[in-house]
């Protein structure tokens, strides 16, 4: 019985748990909402709980907090990175980003990262374990105290796979997206995958309608093979025929994510067969510009020749825009987040 983490359950584990401690049900649902929606981050600051309660739940567990290891804040842009300690050491990266309409925080799901993308510096030290639902919810409350502001959009696109740690991440939108709590729509989290097709398939049936962007990078199998490893279990046409089918069930549109490397997949080879494998989908195509990473020596496509890329995709009839790379100079843009580990 002891040692529960009350800000890793959900509304009915919590019910449960405080059943089974002789407590109202009721409680359940304050002790919920004291977590998400007004963010206690001790049981003291439950004021609205008798002392003995708080002693009661103080015996049997605790809300665990994630902290603020560094900040390092752009010249460039309003972007922050956030290194954030985990309870064990370890230590992750979250992104927050300013526009004028909304803010964004950019989260990560995993310490490190098993799918092996070549031009990914989060895939580059070895894969560690799994976030769990409240340091996946820790990312966002910590973030929004620190600027002091409310969160209004969640992209699950930091370091690791967001379908690889399934069942976790499924919690966290549920928890985040509880009325109750955070309260935040589903049309504001927007999950990105490398493309692991089966759980597209179930995220599907979740009735959980977020955003969902695959990162595609080239239209031969034969080429993603060599930057994407992932693309040996699954192919191009099993992906796509994956994200209509989550089109369909949700009515989300799909984007897919493009970085352009000069030379490698920015031919108008490549934009004519990116047209033929999405023909007739409504989707929408982010074109982003290689990040620098130490590991990986090829260079961006040039501000020419990605305009040019882009203007031969909308001649041949899709939508694309080219995402500007926030938070460069803090290593804070796509695919420059790292985990690192804590040596005490
Ligand atoms: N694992 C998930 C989410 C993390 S990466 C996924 O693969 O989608 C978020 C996005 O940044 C992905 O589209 C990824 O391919 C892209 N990315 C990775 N490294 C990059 C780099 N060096 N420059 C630009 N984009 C990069």
């Amino acid at each position: 019985m002891k040692n529960k983490n009350y800000n890793n359950m959900d509304l009915e584990e919590l019910s449960e748990f405080i059943e089974s401690i002789g407590e109202k049900k009721f409680r359940a649902k304050q002790l919920f909402q004291g977590i998400h929606k007004n963010k206690y981050y001790g049981i003291d600051e439950f004021t609205n709980f008798s002392l003995s309660l708080r002693e009661k739940l103080k015996k049997h567990g605790n809300i665990v907090p994630s902290k603020i290891y560094n900040k390092l804040e752009s010249k460039l842009d309003k972007t922050r990175k956030y290194l954030i300690e985990l309870n064990d050491g370890n230590i992750i990266e979250s992104v927050y980003m300013e526009y004028s309409t909304h803010n964004t925080i950019c989260i990560s799901s995993q310490v490190g990262c098993k799918m092996g993308c070549t031009f990914c510096a989060s895939t580059k030290q070895k894969f560690v374990r799994n976030l769990e639902p409240y340091e996946l919810l820790n990312q966002v409350y910590t973030v929004q105290k620190d600027i002091g502001k409310r969160i209004s959009n969640i992209v699950l696109m930091g370091i690791g796979e967001p379908l690889d740690n399934y069942d976790n991440i499924i919690k966290f939108i549920k928890i985040l997206s509880n009325k109750d709590g955070y309260n935040i729509s589903l049309r504001n989290i927007t999950l990105s995958t490398c493309g692991i097709v089966p759980k597209i398939y179930e995220l599907a049936e979740e009735n959980l309608p977020i955003n969902m962007t695959i990162s595609l990078h080239n239209p031969f199998d034969n080429e993603r093979k060599k930057i994407m490893p992932i693309e040996k279990k699954y192919n191009i046409k099993e992906i796509v025929d994956s994200t209509k089918y989550y089109f369909e069930k949700t009515g989300r549109r799909i984007s897919f994510e493009y970085t352009l490397i000069e030379g490698v997949n920015d031919s108008y080879k490549h934009a004519l067969e990116l047209r033929n494998i999405i023909r007739g989908m409504n989707c929408h195509i982010n074109l982003i510009p290689l990040n620098k990473i130490r590991e990986f020596n090829e260079n961006s496509s040039s501000k020419d020749a990605i305009n040019k890329f882009k203007n031969n995709l909308e001649k041949l009839g899709l939508n694309a825009t080219v995402r500007k790379s926030l938070g460069q100079d803090i290593s804070g843009a796509c695919g420059q987040l790292r985990a690192a580990h804590i040596i005490k």
